[in-house]
């Protein structure tokens, strides 16, 4: 039998199916990888002892016939859903021994689904940060390695290294300005961020919430499909979740791209970008034309302003949606003279340094005298950017960009430098300001042997389109290569 580690989730749902195998088989079999690679602290917490149970309901529900869409998969959940009865961190120390009460709405999907979860995986504080290293639970080591040990990108380094060193089938993710795409793009994984509103927030750690989408990473684009589909959809309780239907998501990374436009924006060409990724995206573009596509030149010319604007807008609504970590509500409280006091000592003690950057920054740009100069601007930069798509989608169905600026570096190289970190965004934050779908593929290697990601940007709603693209691009670039596996 194939080792039961390496499938796909389309494959271990295939061998579930056949009864090659059961879900306590895979478990099992995943519980010792993870076991395994401990080095890479992918995990806050895990929950074996749970997942097993999982897995044994699971064997016995398709004993019965009852074989949900993820049923009996081996998966994990970026330790920013509230996950019922299991500690939820956020990353953070403020949270303290958080156990939520109820669960987050895309995880209750997948729990109906037939999801067995082993447990919550690291990620930065917050889901602020580029590297994972913001988070107070340690850094988590990128599988892929070359001298140095690298960051596996962030904020969802836990599940894109998770997924990468197969120890789990597939994970959950957020992207509020690139945190899905970036570390799919730096571990050789497939990521996606749905347009928003196509993920219900409710039950996830709020970070930006005009920005924050949930979405899958996973080892295919297919897997991607199979988990959207399950982790998406209307809900009530989240007033803006959207109330469409799923797509053929499935179905759709199969079709043909013949005959589909895809922009190709000059304003993505940036200065000092390594001449591989350069080469990888034209690489991109021609693959696009042998499979019948046809490119099409566009401009998005505020892109330059994107990642300024997102800078303020996300600081802004963070510094507004962790008020509520003050002591009182939530979290470890450090007790002080009087309530001002304790709020302070409170906050100073279990926020982290990129957190209370970020919450000065939000501050800032919302007070008095600095609202208009700031918040207000970037607003409406954001809406020119919303503006420059919707006359892109005029010529073309689909938009073919890298997915970040450089590979994964160092560990330690950048995180004292938060504006050169911030720079790792620069392609990724326009479709969060924007709304709209992102899917990050595995395309190629740099000199050194390390991934790269390409980005396909797709019009609201239309992730059909999108899958499309991603599967093209996945068969023509054939991105097979593995890190090798040092850990255990
Ligand atoms: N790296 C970006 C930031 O630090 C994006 C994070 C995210 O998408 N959650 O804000």
């Amino acid at each position: 039998m194939t080792e039961l580690t390496k499938l796909t989730l389309d494959g271990a749902l295939a061998g579930m199916a056949a009864g090659d195998f059961s879900s306590e088989e895979i478990t099992k079999a995943h519980i010792d990888a993870c076991m395994e690679a401990a080095d890479l602290n992918a995990f806050i917490t895990t929950t074996f002892e749970l997942a097993l149970d999982q897995a044994k309901a699971s064997d016995a529900r398709r004993a019965k016939g009852e074989v949900g869409k993820l049923e009996g998969a081996p998966l994990a959940v970026k330790d920013l859903f509230c996950t019922e009865g299991v500690k939820t961190t956020a990353g953070s120390k403020i949270l303290g021994d958080f156990k939520p009460t109820y669960e987050s709405s895309v995880t209750a999907n997948m729990k109906a689904d037939g999801m067995v979860m082993l447990g919550k995986l690291n990620l930065d504080e917050f889901a602020m940060g580029s590297s994972n290293e913001t988070s107070a639970f340690g850094n988590v080591v990128n599988p892929w390695k070359v001298d140095a040990e690298l960051v596996p990108g962030g904020s969802s380094g836990g599940s894109a290294a998770a997924v990468a060193a197969d120890i789990c089938l597939g994970a959950t993710a957020t992207d509020t300005g690139g945190s899905i795409r970036q570390p799919a793009s730096f571990t050789g994984t497939v990521g996606i961020k749905p347009t928003y509103g196509r993920c219900s927030r409710w039950g996830i750690v709020a970070f930006a919430s005009s920005l924050d989408q949930a979405g899958p990473i996973a080892k295919t684009v297919k897997d991607s499909a199979i988990l959207l589909d399950s982790m998406a959809g209307y809900d009530p309780k989240d007033s803006t979740s959207l109330n469409v239907e799923n797509g053929n998501w499935v179905g759709a990374c199969e079709k043909s791209v013949k005959g589909m436009r895809i922009g190709i924006p000059k304003e993505y060409t940036i200065d000092g970008m390594p001449g591989e990724i350069q080469s990888l995206w034209d690489q991109g573009i021609d693959w696009m034309k042998d499979a019948g596509a046809e490119i099409v030149p566009i401009s998005l010319p505020h892109t330059k302003y994107a990642l300024p604007a997102y800078y303020i807008v996300a600081p802004a609504e963070a510094s507004s949606n962790l008020a509520r970590y003050d002591g009182m509500r939530y979290g470890d409280r450090v007790q002080g003279e009087d309530l001002v006091d304790t709020y302070e000592r409170t906050r100073a003690a279990g926020f982290g340094a990129e957190v209370q950057r970020r919450i000065m920054i939000g501050t800032y740009v919302l007070s008095a005298g600095y609202y208009d100069a700031y918040y207000l601007r970037a607003q409406k930069v954001r809406t020119r950017i919303a503006e420059d798509f919707k006359n892109a989608w005029e010529s073309c169905d689909a938009i073919l960009t890298p997915t970040a600026p450089s590979a994964p570096f160092a560990i330690g190289r950048k995180v004292d430098d938060p504006v050169t970190m911030y720079l790792n965004d620069i392609f990724t934050v326009t479709t969060n300001l924007a709304g709209l779908p992102g899917i990050s593929v595995p395309a190629g290697l740099d000199a050194s042997g390390l991934p790269l990601g390409l980005q396909v940007i797709g019009k609201a709603l239309d992730e059909e389109t999108i899958f499309s693209v991603a599967g093209a691009l996945e068969k023509a670039a054939g991105f097979t290569a593995k890190p090798e596996k040092w850990w255990s």
